[in-house]
């Protein structure tokens, strides 16, 4: 099965070095490489979402760079190109296969909670009220303790060849010279106008002369070429605890407002101590294994890979590439279902809660809750938990929960490089646009990632695994996921959107290991996403397929989320996810696929197109 070969007709996508390599500052507009969705070759891959951050990793990779390297260049640049779903005021996970090794490590870097914050830190004294979601996310009290750059520092540490200012060099350039505003920049910019009117450096960044950025313009960032640069003469302590992180915790506690606006925002907590104290963690991935396949995803505090992983192990009970296309998706749906369940329980950061995980990834559990799923009949959510401690038998203990969160928004990449080793990285500021506060002088947007907590409790009787604390993680669901087959890469996925990041992963994986689709047609198929809820999430393309009659005939109900969850005015595409993979193909070849619609198409890419 892994080595299926994929069709002529896809294109090979190389992105020209010239587009960066040359100088001057008008005239790059004019060579913004091309997005090729797909790319096979050797020598390396990466995809990322812009044409500029995938030359970026391309061009560490051809210097001799590892895949680390390569990931900090593409992450760095993103902070750039793709300046409201990454950069250094956010947080993330970096899943990495060791060539030498054949171990796959991770690193949680996701953003902490301000020693000063507390678990009703989003409960308005004045109402005994949680605050509304759209008040506290464009804020300073939803901005977590960034943990992106010491993210980039930590993986270099371990894995890297190139120091730090090395791998930031491609991304200072692009930020001086600028990059071409697509489409996508400007519709998400659009999106984010209203909020990003009320701060004046997040509206002079955004907003050039007061409009949406005009497609086909040269956007520069000359603020974050110096950040950068900066960073790369002291080092990351310019963050974590000199001189940007003064800025930072200024901007946080006191959110930059225009004079003209129309908000008063909450100040935040943060202060330099919690920057001085912000750390990574290094974890073991979490670990299931699917139709003999080894799949490495993140462990807590994200709860993408334990969620995957039992979604997986549900599903491993029933023959899906023998069902008939309706019963496979019913089963998928079903499982995703009863493991949001048992994330809404038992899922928190694991320094605060303790997190069954063994349990929760056992077959005995996984039998559980597979006598739960009804081949007749879709089960009415919300469902309860199950009971990782019980005898592995049906049993249907504890209270419902409600329907997971939302978003849409983050950015994931992979790459390989020439030794095999690979990258899966998701990376965030939380909301498309973060808190919507570019920190002053600086060039980068703050997340809103302490959003990621339960506000109130949310587990009846039970005690809530994510409510907020000092120093603690939110729960994420970011699924960065590497799939070994007999102890050497197969696959690298992931995605962003939320909670529905596991249900893109998992209907990835099924769909190339159980649905015979190659790994392009796997990413590219229409997408559904049942989160423990009364309907589940589609695409618009979703519900044109056949099959669709067969689900509702089982009692599945179909909604398309078109509307943001900061405005109900601002319209979306109704898309979910917007996910990268790359395949493994043996003998040093490469299948690197993204999208190719969603938000704006992925950009592919490999070192050599051909050995
Ligand atoms: N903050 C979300 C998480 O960690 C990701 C944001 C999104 O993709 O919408 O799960």
């Amino acid at each position: 099965m892994r080595t299926r070969r994929i069709g002529s007709a896809l294109s090979v996508g190389v992105l020209l070095v010239s587009a960066l390599a040359a100088g001057g500052t008008t005239a790059v507009a004019d060579r913004a490489p091309a997005k090729e969705p797909v790319a096979v070759g050797y020598g390396g891959a990466v995809v990322s979402d812009t044409a500029e951050s995938t030359e970026a990793g391309l061009a560490v990779l051809r210097k001799g760079g590892t895949a680390t390297d390569a990931a900090v260049a593409v992450a760095a640049t993103l902070g750039v190109t793709d300046p409201y779903v990454a950069g250094l005021g956010g947080g993330g996970y970096f899943v990495h296969y060791d060539a030498r090794t054949h171990r796959v490590s991770t690193i949680d870097g996701r953003e902490t909670t301000p020693r000063a914050g507390s678990e009703t830190m989003f409960v308005d004294p004045v109402t005994g009220e949680p605050y509304p979601f759209p008040v506290a996310v464009t804020s300073g009290l939803g901005v977590g303790v960034p943990g992106m750059l010491a993210t980039w520092e930590r993986a270099l540490q371990r894995w890297g060849r190139f120091d730090l200012a090395d791998n930031l060099e491609p991304a200072i350039e692009v930020a001086d010279e600028g990059f071409t505003v697509d489409a996508t920049l400007r519709e998400q910019t659009r999106q984010n106008e209203k909020r990003f009117r009320q701060f004046g450096s997040t509206r002079e960044l955004f907003l050039p002369g007061g409009e949406l950025p005009v497609v086909g313009s040269t956007m520069r960032n000359p603020d974050l070429a110096d950040t950068y640069r900066e960073i790369a003469r002291h080092g990351t302590g310019a963050l974590y605890g000199g001189s940007v992180g003064r800025d930072v915790v200024d901007a946080v506690r006191t959110p930059p407002v225009a004079p003209d606006a129309t908000i008063d925002p909450l100040p935040g907590l943060m202060t330099l101590p919690d920057l001085k104290r912000y750390h990574t963690i290094d974890r073991r991935p979490a670990h299931a294994r699917y139709r003999g396949y080894d799949v490495y995803g993140m462990a807590p505090s994200s709860s993408g890979g334990i969620t995957v992983g039992e979604s997986l192990n549900v599903l491993e009970r029933f023959e899906l590439s023998e069902m008939d296309p309706v019963q496979a998706l019913h089963h998928y749906l079903e499982a995703t279902r009863l493991a949001f369940a048992d994330r809404g329980r038992y899922l928190g950061d694991p320094a605060y809660v303790d997190v069954p995980q063994r349990q929760l990834l056992s077959d005995r559990f996984a039998r559980q809750r597979a006598c739960e799923i009804d081949p007749a009949a879709a089960a009415t959510s919300p469902v309860p938990p199950g009971d990782p401690f019980g005898p592995g038998t049906c049993t249907a203990p504890g209270a419902a929960t409600p329907d997971a969160n939302q978003g849409a928004h983050t950015n994931h990449f992979v790459v390989s490089d020439r030794w095999g080793n690979v990258v899966s990285y998701t990376n965030t500021i939380e909301q498309l646009g973060g808190s919507g506060i570019v920190v002053p002088g600086r060039g980068f947007l703050l997340n809103n990632e302490l959003t990621d907590f339960n506000f109130a409790p949310t587990q009846g009787d039970a005690p809530d695994p994510n409510l907020a604390a000092p120093g603690k993680r939110p729960r994420s669901s970011m699924s960065p996921t590497i799939v070994l087959e007999h102890g050497k890469p197969f696959l690298a996925v992931g995605s962003p959107g939320g909670a529905s990041i596991i249900t893109t992963v998992v209907q990835i994986l099924l769909n190339r290991v159980d649905l015979g689709m190659t790994l392009p047609e796997a990413i590219a198929a229409p997408r559904a996403s049942q989160r423990n809820g009364s309907t589940t999430q589609v695409e618009p393309s979703f519900l044109e397929l056949p099959v669709v009659a067969g689900l509702e005939a089982l009692g599945h109900e179909f909604a398309v989320n078109t509307t943001s969850p900061l405005d109900p005015d601002i319209r979306t595409s109704g898309d979910i996810g917007a996910a990268s993979g790359l395949e493994f193909l043996g003998r040093g070849e490469v299948l690197a696929a993204g999208e190719p619609e969603r938000r704006g198409g992925s950009a592919a890419g490999v070192v050599y197109p051909s050995q």
